[in-house]
């Protein structure tokens, strides 16, 4: 009995950073794990990157129906190396990278029957329909934008457009941004971060708490009235890390919990 429930579980992978791996790294998604490794034998990608652990092949068998897939630039100052080439000067760069981004995606939807965007109720409800009583051929694998750092949005009142072309989470923090301190990078919700919250609430975007610090959270789920999650956060109890602030504090998830957030752990990495 156990089993049949087990095996009827859709998972939700809360942060897949897709498209910055394949326009980094060429990886493929399309395809599997062990091809990506194969593809990448004998090249400086495992080291720079660490091996690839996902592919559509895994995200079928491992019944990961849905994937936030995200949207992600870092600024020049925090560049890794020669190869970290999705880096942004300004915001106007960083516009420009996350749409390419974007575009990746909406690649992956056109070229793959396996991929769909969600963008709606209609489009999850397809999603997680597909793997109730079709053959597994017809399993589909939704995609939902969530941009990971809010450099892309030149201005808060650009918001409206990224919700137009289907951006449904925003975590304002990576490392700091135009609007909030991030991992690493400390620095206080700005003006604009708050006009960024008024926006998102105004468009029912999720507000993503991940990479903010205690502060940044206080300040955020004070000025946003709207779901709140935590896409990739672990226990800061349980974590040892340069950076504690990186993960939640038991009071963060009691407060998550209280505003019926969700949190995505990181079980490995
Ligand atoms: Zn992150």
């Amino acid at each position: 009995m156990l089993v049949a429930t087990i095996a009827a579980v859709l998972i939700v992978d809360a942060h897949e950073d897709i498209a910055w791996n394949a326009l980094t790294f060429g990886r493929d998604y399309t395809t599997s794990a062990r091809q990506i490794r194969a593809a990448e034998a004998g090249t400086e990608t495992p080291a720079q990157n660490g091996m690839a652990c996902l592919g559509r092949a895994e995200w079928l068998a491992g019944r990961v129906g849905v994937i936030l897939a995200t949207l992600f630039v870092s600024p020049q100052r925090h560049r890794l190396g020669a190869w970290d080439q999705l880096c942004h000067h300004d915001a106007t760069e960083a516009y420009r990278l996350a749409h390419a981004q974007l575009n990746h995606y909406l690649r992956m939807e056109d070229e793959h029957p396996t991929f769909r965007v969600i963008r709606n109720r209609a489009d999850l409800d397809a999603v997680t329909g597909s793997w109730e009583a079709q053959p597994p051929a017809q399993r589909r694998v939704g995609l939902v934008f969530l941009m990971e750092g809010a450099d892309p949005i030149r201005a808060p009142d650009e918001v409206q457009h990224w919700h137009e072309r289907g951006v449904r989470l925003i975590g304002p923090a990576w490392r700091r941004t135009r609007y909030c301190g991030g991992t690493g990078d400390p620095g206080a919700l700005t003006c604009a971060g708050e006009a960024l919250l008024e926006h998102m609430a105004a468009c029912g975007i999720i507000l993503d708490v991940s990479h903010m610090s205690d502060r940044n959270f206080e300040q955020a789920l004070e000025h946003y009235d709207g779901i709140v999650i935590a896409s990739h956060a672990n226990l800061r109890c349980a974590a040892d890390l340069n950076t504690p602030e990186r993960a939640l504090s038991d009071d963060q998830i009691r407060k998550l919990a209280a505003r019926d957030g969700v949190i995505g752990v990181i079980p490995y990495n």
